[in-house]
C-alpha cells in the first residue's frame, strides 16, 4: 500500500485535479469555481496524504504554525495576485494605447489547450529560473526570498510563504507577460491548476517518490534539497514547475545515497510569524545572525 501511494499519488492527484477542471468546465461551471475547486481538493488529498504517509514525522506542524502560513497563502497567494494583475494590466496596456504602441507576438492560440499551457510553462519557467537564481546570488534579492527559506519544516500550506516583492517580482515574470499578450483564459487556468497542484507537492511531507518524474518535473525529493540550511546544497534545484532548466544551466541536484538534514536559514531564530517578516528583509545580515529572537 505504502508503495503504492509512493509512486502514485503525484500523478494520480495531479491527473484528477486536471480531469476535474475539464469536467466542470464541460458543465458550465463558472471558468474561477473550475479552477479553484480542483486545486483546493488537491490540497485537501495532500493533506490526508501527509497525515496517513509522512516523510518525516517530525515536520508535523502545530496550530501556531499553520495559522501563519495561512496568513501567507491567503495574502500572498490569494490576494495579491489578483490584484497585480488588475492594476499591472490596467496600467501597463493604458500605457501603451497611450503612446499608440501595438506589440504583436507570435503565440500558438491554435494549438490545443495543453500544448499552449505547456509552452508557456517552459518560458514562464525559464524566466522564473533566472529570477530564483539571481535571488540566491545577489545579497539585496536573497534578503526577501529569504523568507521563503525560513521554515524549519515543509509541509504543502508554506508554498505560500514569500514576502509580497519576491511574489510580485516572480508575477512579472511568470504571469503579466501572458496575461499581456493576450494567453487565452482557459491556457491560464489550465496553467494555475497544474501550478498549484505542483507547487503543494514540492513542499509537501509525503514519503513520495517520483522516480522517472525527477528528469522532467521539480517535485518533493529535488526541492527539499532546495531548502536545505547549506548554501552548497540548497543553491541548487530552481525549477519552479520543471527541472529543465536546471539540467541546462547544471544546477540539478539529487544525491542518491542519503537525505536532506537540516532546512532554512542560518539564523535558526528568524522570526516566523508573517508581520516581521515583511520587515526582516530591511535588516542587513538578519538571515545570518542570531542574535534576533
Ligand atoms: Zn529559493
Amino acid at each position: 500500500m505504502r508503495i503504492l501511494v509512493r509512486y502514485g499519488a503525484y500523478p494520480v492527484v495531479l491527473s484528477l485535479g486536471i480531469v476535474i477542471h475539464i469536467i466542470l468546465q464541460k458543465m458550465g461551471v463558472n471558468l474561477h469555481l473550475a479552477t479553484y475547486i480542483p486545486v483546493a481538493l488537491g490540497a485537501l488529498m495532500i493533506t490526508v496524504l501527509e497525515w496517513r504517509v509522512p516523510f518525516r514525522y517530525t515536520w508535523w506542524v502545530d496550530k501556531r504554525e499553520v495559522g501563519q502560513d495561512a496568513i501567507f497563502m491567503a495574502l500572498i497567494q490569494g490576494v495579491l495576485p489578483p490584484l497585480l494583475a488588475f492594476t499591472l494590466s490596467v496600467t501597463l496596456l493604458g500605457w501603451l494605447q497611450g503612446h499608440e504602441w501595438t506589440v504583436e507576438f507570435v503565440w500558438p492560440h491554435d494549438w490545443p489547450v495543453a500544448g499552449q499551457m505547456l509552452m508557456m510553462m517552459v518560458l514562464a519557467d525559464g524566466m522564473r529560473y533566472g529570477l530564483h537564481r539571481w535571488a540566491h546570488e545577489w545579497e539585496p534579492l536573497w534578503r526577501f526570498h529569504a523568507v521563503h527559506h525560513s521554515p524549519h519544516k515543509l509541509y504543502w500550506l508554506n508554498v505560500g510563504r514569500f514576502h509580497p516583492v519576491d511574489k510580485g517580482l516572480q508575477f512579472l515574470l511568470d504571469s503579466l507577460p501572458f496575461v499581456l499578450i493576450g494567453v487565452g483564459k482557459e491556457v491560464l487556468a489550465l496553467y494555475v491548476v497544474c501550478y498549484a497542484i505542483n507547487g503543494f507537492f514540492q513542499h509537501c511531507n509525503i514519503d513520495l517518490r517520483l522516480g522517472l518524474l525527477n528528469y522532467a518535473i521539480s517535485g518533493p525529493e529535488l526541492h527539499r534539497w532546495h531548502h536545505s540550511k547549506w548554501k552548497q546544497e540548497s543553491n541548487h534545484n530552481y525549477g519552479n514547475n520543471l527541472i529543465v532548466w536546471d539540467w541546462i544551466f547544471g544546477t540539478r541536484y539529487l544525491p542518491k545515497d542519503r537525505q536532506v538534514d537540516e532546512l532554512g536559514l542560518v539564523n535558526r531564530h528568524y522570526p516566523m510569524t508573517f508581520l516581521r517578516q515583511m520587515t526582516m528583509p530591511f535588516i542587513a545580515g538578519a538571515d545570518k545572525e542570531t542574535i534576533l529572537s
